[in-house]
C-alpha cells in the first residue's frame, strides 16, 4: 500500500515545479496531475480494448442549463481523448421523471455502457434521489448511489468514490503529502464533497489515516479548528472565506471551491476564485491548490478513471 503511495510521489514534480522560483507555498498543479491521470486512463483503455472491451460512459443531460452543458461537453471530449466511447443523451427540461427513469433502465441494461452519469441539478419536478438510486451501483461512476456511499464508509474498495474528493486525494498522494497521523480539517459537509472527503482522509489507505474534523455552518470557532489543521480542505461555496491568518504555518491547503465574483477590471467582467483567499493563504501554507487549476481539472480525470474501472469490473478482468 505504501509502496503505491511512494510510486505516486515519484511523479510529483508536476505538483511543485511551477512555483519553485516564487515565494510562499508551492502550487499543487491539478492541470498537470490531471493530465497524468488521464494518460494512465488512456493506457488502461488500450489494455481493455486489446481484450475486446471499449469502456463506455453515457451522460444524461436534462434541460438546457448552460453550466451543465459545459460540464457535459468536457466529459464527452475527455472520453474521446482517452479512447473511450462517450455518449451524451439530451432530454428536454419537461421530460417526465418516468421517462428519465426509463432512460436509466435502458442504460443499465446496455452491455456497451459501463458508466452512467445523470448531470445534476435536475429540473425541480424530478427527484434526484430517485434517479440516483435507479442507476445500477456497478455503473454509478459518480459514486452517489447509497451502495457506493456505504462501501466507501466501510472501506470496501470495489465501490465508486465521488470524483471531486477522489481527485483531491489523488492530488495529495501524487504531491507526496503524507496524510498519516495528520490533523485534517474539512470545511463543508455535502454528500458530494465534504462527507466523502472525510471518509477518504480517515480510511486506512494511501491518502488516508488522518485525524479528521468536519466543520459546517453551525460550527463554533471555525477559525480555531482551521488554525490547528495540518491539512485544510475548503468545500464551502463562499468566495475567499478562509484567509491566511486562519492557517497554520506549513499547512497543506486544498481548495475545492469554485466561485464566480464580479471583476470589472477583466474583459469577462468576472473571475473565478476558491473558498480560500489564495494570496494570503499562500504566504503561510507549504502547499496549496490554486483556483482555477487545482481540484477542478481532477474531477473529470477521476470520472474517466472510475469508468475504466467499471468496465473492467463488469467484464470481470
Ligand atoms: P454545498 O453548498 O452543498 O455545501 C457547502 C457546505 O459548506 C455545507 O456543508 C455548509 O454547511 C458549509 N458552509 C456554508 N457556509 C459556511 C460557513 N460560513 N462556515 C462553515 N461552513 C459553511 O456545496 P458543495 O459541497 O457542493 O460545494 C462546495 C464548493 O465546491 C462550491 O464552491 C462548489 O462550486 C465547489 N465544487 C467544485 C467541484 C469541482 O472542483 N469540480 C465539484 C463540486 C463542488 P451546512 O451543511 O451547515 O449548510
Amino acid at each position: 500500500m505504501h509502496a503505491e503511495a511512494q510510486t505516486h510521489t515519484a511523479s510529483a514534480g508536476a505538483a511543485s515545479a511551477a512555483s519553485e522560483a516564487s515565494q510562499g507555498a508551492q502550487l499543487i498543479d491539478g492541470t498537470a496531475i490531471g493530465r497524468l491521470v488521464r494518460r494512465d486512463v488512456a493506457e488502461a483503455v488500450e489494455r481493455l480494448k486489446a481484450r475486446g472491451i471499449t469502456p463506455g460512459l453515457s451522460v444524461v443531460l436534462v434541460g438546457d442549463d448552460p453550466a451543465s452543458a459545459v460540464y457535459v461537453r468536457s466529459k464527452g471530449k475527455a472520453c474521446e481523448e482517452a479512447g473511450m466511447r462517450g455518449e451524451t443523451i439530451r432530454l428536454p427540461a419537461d421530460t417526465s421523471e418516468d421517462a428519465l427513469l426509463a432512460q436509466v433502465d435502458r442504460l443499465n441494461a446496455d452491455p456497451n455502457v459501463h458508466g452512467i452519469l445523470v448531470q445534476m441539478p435536475l429540473p425541480r419536478h424530478m427527484s434526484a434521489d430517485k434517479v440516483i438510486r435507479r442507476i445500477l451501483p456497478e455503473k454509478d461512476v459518480d459514486g452517489f448511489h447509497p451502495v457506493n456511499v456505504g462501501k466507501l464508509s466501510i472501506g470496501e474498495r470495489d465501490g465508486f468514490v465521488p470524483c471531486t474528493p477522489a481527485g483531491a486525494i489523488e492530488l495529495l498522494v501524487r504531491s507526496g503529502v503524507d496524510t498519516r497521523g495528520k490533523d485534517a480539517v474539512i470545511v463543508g459537509r455535502s454528500n458530494i464533497v465534504g462527507k466523502p472527503m472525510a471518509a477518504l482522509l480517515m480510511q486506512d489507505a494511501p491518502g488516508g489515516n488522518a485525524t479528521v474534523t468536519v466543520c459546517h455552518s453551525r460550527t463554533t470557532n471555525l477559525a480555531g479548528h482551521i488554525r490547528r489543521a495540518d491539512i485544510v480542505v475548503a468545500a464551502i461555496g463562499k468566495p475567499e472565506m478562509i484567509t491566511g491568518d486562519m492557517i497554520k504555518p506549513g499547512a497543506v491547503v486544498v481548495d475545492v471551491g469554485i466561485n464566480r465574483v464580479n471583476d470589472a477590471s477583466v474583459p469577462k467582467g468576472y473571475r473565478i476564485v476558491g473558498d480560500v483567499h489564495f494570496a494570503s493563504a499562500r504566504e503561510v501554507a507549504s502547499l496549496i491548490t490554486p483556483v482555477p487549476g487545482g481540484v477542478g481539472p481532477m474531477t473529470i480525470a477521476m470520472l474517466m478513471k472510475n469508468t475504466v474501472r467499471a468496465a473492467a469490473q463488469i467484464a470481470g478482468v
